[in-house]
């Protein structure tokens, strides 16, 4: 790629057609080209048959498409697909494809590496290197659904933004890559079907209350204690409990939505049933439900998951008070495509 040529794909609709126009090309191929490059995900001038050879051509001087590649697959005992993706200044990012008996979901990655330190996880031991455009998001979401019809026959229900990154720091693009997905002009999926994970960044929260989102929100919260989120979570120290459950009252308020917290039980650190109460306490006061994640032990740290029953104790607590409570069990740890254990080990 020429340094000079600008990505098509940064462009939207009407700059398409003012680029168009300038070139002396009609201005309703504008639509054609945004079709090829969303709807049909395109990777070159050339698969657009429908416009003429020297309109192609035309369009290569100027402008380039920088598709994201698949590196190297991996497929777990239990079917998962971990991918690494190539990204065109080299960088490697994963996402992961999950089957289950109810779902075919793709968990996607925003961002190379992550700024937020969590410390049972993988990728927050890596730095972060950038965010990833729009189109890098959307990208991962067509390869996984084409592996998705070809490995399995069913197509992508569910999205999640889990992956590699804090999506919410890479607000402008997490939110570009949902009106893409979710577009008639892209893949057309229902808002629904997404979900955005975040570790808690109330700023930002507040933001997509605002811009009254229809995407679900996730939140990593792991502890419900200000001391031992910090001890976990690094971003705890800056957007504490109270700044975070004022954040998402606020994005409740605004969308209707009820948030679900991610709740990792470890072992010895937050399995009690003074934890369980905290987060009860936490959780009664925001529409929520509570998703309790088997975690994968990661070499970085000494994290265990807690046992058996003590997770069934710290359960039948929250249930007993009325919270809503999944157990959410682990996939793909044969491969290391599991929560929080993304880390570009290849
Ligand atoms: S859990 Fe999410 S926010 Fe925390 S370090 Fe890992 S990728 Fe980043």
């Amino acid at each position: 790629m020429l340094p000079n040529k600008i990505d098509i794909r940064t462009l939207n609709i009407d700059q398409i057609k003012e680029a168009i126009t300038a070139m002396g090309e009609p201005a309703f191929r504008s639509k054609q080209i945004f079709e090829w490059l969303w709807q049909k995900s395109a990777t070159d001038f050339d698969m657009m048959t429908n416009l003429s050879l020297p309109m192609r051509e035309k369009l290569k001087e100027q402008f380039c498409i920088r598709p994201v590649t698949i590196f190297k697959t991996q497929i777990s005992s239990d079917r998962t697909i971990k991918n690494a993706f190539q990204l065109h200044d080299a960088h490697i990012i994963e996402g992961v494809l999950i089957p289950t008996s109810e779902r075919m979901t793709a968990c996607i990655s925003s961002q190379v590496g992550c700024s937020l330190s969590c410390k049972f996880c993988a990728t927050g031991y890596m730095d972060r290197v950038r965010n990833l455009d729009a189109s890098e998001i959307y990208d991962q979401v067509v390869l996984l659904a084409n592996q998705a019809k070809e490995n399995y026959g069913i197509p992508l229900s569910n999205i999640v933004y889990m992956g590699m990154g804090e999506p919410l720091l890479n607000y402008k693009n997490t939110l570009a890559s949902v009106e893409k997905i979710t577009s008639p002009q892209g893949l057309g999926m229902s808002p629904s079907r997404i979900t955005v994970s975040t570790a808690g960044i109330a700023k930002m929260i507040r933001q997509l209350g605002d811009d009254e989102v229809k995407f679900n929100l996730a939140v990593s919260l792991h502890a419900a204690n200000d001391i031992k989120r910090n001890e976990i979570m690094p971003i705890n120290e800056t957007n504490t409990l109270e700044i975070l459950s004022d954040a998402l009252l606020h994005f409740y308020e605004k969308t209707k939505s009820r948030i679900t917290f991610e709740y990792i039980v470890f072992d010895n650190f937050n399995d009690s049933i003074e934890d369980a109460r905290e987060l009860y306490n936490f959780c009664k006061k925001i529409p929520s439900k509570v998703n309790i994640i088997e975690y994968n032990p990661i070499s970085n740290a000494d994290f265990m998951n807690t046992g058996v029953d003590k997770l069934e104790i710290f359960k039948n607590f929250l249930e007993r008070k009325g919270i809503i409570v999944n157990i959410r069990r682990s996939r793909g740890k044969d491969i290391d495509a599991a929560c929080g254990q993304l880390a570009n080990k290849q």
